[in-house]
């Protein structure tokens, strides 16, 4: 899985995050390194995926909002 924000090996376990969250708000990267780890379980964006997003972070809906909302963010990022 490969997006702006971040990228998630399944095979392998690693995940790789874009140095550019750092200047965002905490919330959001958090948002990001949850949903990333959530690949490790589940690769695509099923309903188990969004299952699993709603059980480790339940207002995880908002903080993408923020993030997609936030200045700099200049493409939507799910
Ligand atoms: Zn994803």
């Amino acid at each position: 899985m490969k997006t702006k924000w971040g990228t998630c090996n399944p095979d392998n376990g690693s995940v790789w995050f874009n140095p550019e969250l750092a200047k965002k708000n905490p919330r959001c990267l958090e948002y990001v390194v949850v949903h990333e780890l959530t690949h490790l379980k589940e690769r695509s964006h099923n309903e188990r995926f969004v299952e699993l997003m709603n059980e480790f972070l339940p207002d995880w809906r908002a903080r993408q909002e923020e993030l997609n909302t936030a200045p700099l963010a200049d493409e939507e990022w799910r």
